[in-house]
């Protein structure tokens, strides 16, 4: 370990919440990471401090313009007590490209590796050991520049928080009634939509909330140009099992590159799945489900891992998918992912990482 963090230690812990209602992103956790940029010092002052507000003056930069980025990843409670997380790196990898998106400095990969180990290590009693828990981590960067002129932020604040957590979804991994959006767009190509920042997000609160208002749980994006090509569904990764291969949109620009995207690959190919890394149109989707080849749909993603998907609407006309219910593909994969998770299925692929 390079970096050994200062750490302030809360003079009042809370109690923990009860793991079978934690949800997701309600409760922190005791302790913070925090680190400052300044263009004098670069970044500096990394410490683990109470959890606790972070003061800022009005005219920073990030509350007008949303100069900001974030990450979300896991760690695991696992019978030998050793917090692991899920492939950190990867998570790390992609940080660094939202910050080069959003005009962010730069912060050395093994700063923040050190900060995220040593973080949750201070507070590993909070990771919950209920099937399907986990301790949510969640670095971010705000632009904290008190300047009202439109740009990038002279300085900056790096922090990490931690939230333990239970399903992502109310309704646990019920399949989700999807509302494909046929007006507005999540993503367009040459804007941010392949890094995890904060617009991305605010930009769908409208049709999402449209969408909820309706009854549905989610909406299925389609490209910003033709409004034909599926792209994402809410903010997880879609999938679609066809003739017994499986079909996922490619990484071009508009999609965000999920971590577990990419191991649901990995990980489909071992079960011996052909896949498809292609552009799939929603009315193929349609056409092929009333030939009745379309089999399974779901996505995934660090917080919902595997969710299934029972039914689409589209213009009007709801399919029903797998009868409502989870498929035989996406129920073992979450078992597979939730094995690896957990330890109880042997991690050969190198993405569980113990805590240092
Ligand atoms: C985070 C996110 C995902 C999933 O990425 P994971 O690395 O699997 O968590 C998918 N789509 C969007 C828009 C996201 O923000």
């Amino acid at each position: 370990m390079k970096y050994q963090f200062p750490v302030i230690r809360t003079m009042n812990p809370k109690v923990k919440p009860d793991e079978s209602k934690l949800g997701f992103g309600n409760y922190f956790t005791d302790h913070m990471f925090v680190l400052d940029y300044n263009a004098e010092q670069g970044w500096h002052g990394g410490r683990i401090v109470p959890y606790g507000k972070l003061v800022l003056p009005p005219a920073a930069r990030v509350f007008h313009y949303g100069q900001e980025m974030f990450e979300g990843m896991k760690a695991y409670r696992r019978e030998n007590d050793i917090p692991v997380i899920f492939r950190a790196d990867k998570h790390i990898e992609r940080a660094q490209d939202a910050n080069v998106r959003m005009c962010i400095p730069d912060i050395e990969t093994e700063l923040i590796v050190d900060a995220v180990n040593q973080l949750v290590d201070v507070d590993k009693d909070w990771i919950p050991s209920a099937e399907g828990t986990a301790l949510y981590i969640r670095p971010f960067i705000i632009a904290t520049e008190p300047k009202l002129s439109v740009g990038p932020s002279v300085s900056y604040i790096f922090a990490i928080i931690l939230s333990p957590v239970g399903s992502y979804y109310d309704e646990g991994i019920a399949p989700a009634s999807v509302y494909v959006e046929t007006e507005y767009i999540r993503s367009v190509l040459g804007g941010p939509g392949y890094v995890k920042v904060g617009a991305n997000c605010a930009n769908t609160f409208l049709p999402v909330k449209n969408a909820t208002s309706m009854g549905y749980n989610q909406v299925l994006w389609l490209d910003a140009k033709s409004r034909k090509y599926v792209e994402e569904i809410g903010n997880a990764n879609a999938f679609f099992v066809i003739d017994g291969e499986v079909f996922t949109p490619p990484l071009a620009g508009t999609v965000l590159p999920g971590i577990t995207r990419d191991s649901a690959i990995t990980l489909l190919r071992d079960f011996g799945y052909y896949i498809r890394e292609e552009q799939i149109a929603i009315e193929d989707i349609y056409r092929l489900h009333a030939e009745g080849r379309v089999q399974e749909v779901f996505s995934t993603g660090t917080s919902v891992t595997v969710s299934p998907v029972g039914k689409i609407t589209w213009k009007d006309k709801e399919i029903v998918i797998n009868n409502g219910e989870m498929g035989p593909v996406a129920k073992r994969l979450y078992n597979e992912l939730s094995g690896i998770h957990t330890g109880k299925i042997e991690d050969t692929h190198g993405w569980i990482q113990p805590i240092k």
